[in-house]
């Protein structure tokens, strides 16, 4: 009875602590489990991309945003892990699957930075797209090798463009945006679409290792050659690709090169989002099995 009656107190205590402070406690919460972390959230959009990042000094990126019908389930799910804000838009490159609800989501949300490649399309989104960031006056960074967009020294954060070194307007996959990100001793590396051709023109000097590979073009075999791969030497691969897709990616090439590099792989079709979080210090905590996007709507 007496531990009860202690139990009690205390609960009042917080309570009573809490509606002092006018503070709302799972805020307080997800604010404390999140610091100093980086949180990657590989977003289950079906087949498409879009990975929205949670850097550690508390700014935003969001990479590509699916296809149309995704716009309202990204922002409801950005919305639930507190933010309100992107401070990094990045259209890898215009295809559907990767800008389809950029649109909407430039029209719900504070953007800061959009950085995309030099190419386009007459297609009718990204049109949409590029109406909604004159609408809101945005400023397009063109993106390609060598461009860094930010850098943080307090934080020891980075993240740099690696490639294309040249556009290719004929097929916009070899233009896809790559991206490396790096926190402390962790490392990221995001892909696009980009094929072979894109992956064959990295410069020797431009460092493309990463623990953490966003596997290219949802797997295509087009997408993903040893030589990269023994460049990259990721511990983790992550395929965004829709369930029973068309075009029967994950190709199974692409996973056997994978499991001989020695890389754990995890598959939006099989396990929804994945978020992949560290403090930096070059491990990670892989979680699955989370609200995925088609969910939400
Ligand atoms: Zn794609
Ligand atoms: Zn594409």
């Amino acid at each position: 009875m007496k531990t009860k009656r202690v139990i009690s107190f205390f609960l009042a205590l917080v309570l009573a602590l809490i509606s002092f402070c006018s503070c709302d406690p799972f805020e307080l919460l997800n604010a404390y489990s999140k610091a100093g972390k980086l949180i990657c959230h590989y977003l289950d959009v079906g087949q498409g991309d879009s990975i929205f990042i949670e850097l550690p000094n508390k700014k935003t990126m969001l990479i590509d945003s699916g296809e149309n019908y995704h716009g309202e389930g990204i922002v409801k799910y950005m919305t639930r892990e507190g933010h309100s804000r992107i401070d990094y838009l990045i259209a890898t490159h215009p295809h559907s699957d990767h800008i389809g609800s950029m649109a909407y989501i430039v029209r719900h949300f504070d953007v800061s930075t959009v950085c995309m490649p030099k190419v386009s399309t007459s297609s009718r989104l990204y049109e949409d797209l590029l109406k909604a960031i004159k609408s809101k006056k945005l400023k397009v960074t063109s993106g390609k090798a060598g461009v860094n967009l930010f850098t943080d020294d307090e934080y020891r954060l980075k993240a740099d463009i690696v490639a294309p070194s040249k556009l290719d307007k004929e097929n916009l996959n070899n233009s896809s945006l790559m991206i490396r990100l790096t926190y402390r001793d962790s490392s990221f590396l995001f892909t696009g679409d980009a094929e072979k051709a894109e992956l064959a023109s990295i410069s020797e000097k431009t460092d493309i290792s990463a623990d953490v590979l966003k596997v290219g073009h949802h797997g295509s075999s087009n997408a993903t050659t040893k030589a990269f791969l023994e460049r990259v030497e990721p511990k983790l691969a992550v395929i965004s690709v829709g369930k029973n897709n068309d075009y029967g990616h994950p190709h199974k090439n692409v996973l056997k090169l994978l499991k001989n590099i020695g890389s754990e792989i995890h598959r939006t079709d099989k396990e929804g989002t994945v978020r992949i979080s560290t403090d930096g210090g070059g491990s990670y905590t892989v979680d699955t099995g989370l609200n995925s996007i088609e969910r939400v709507i």
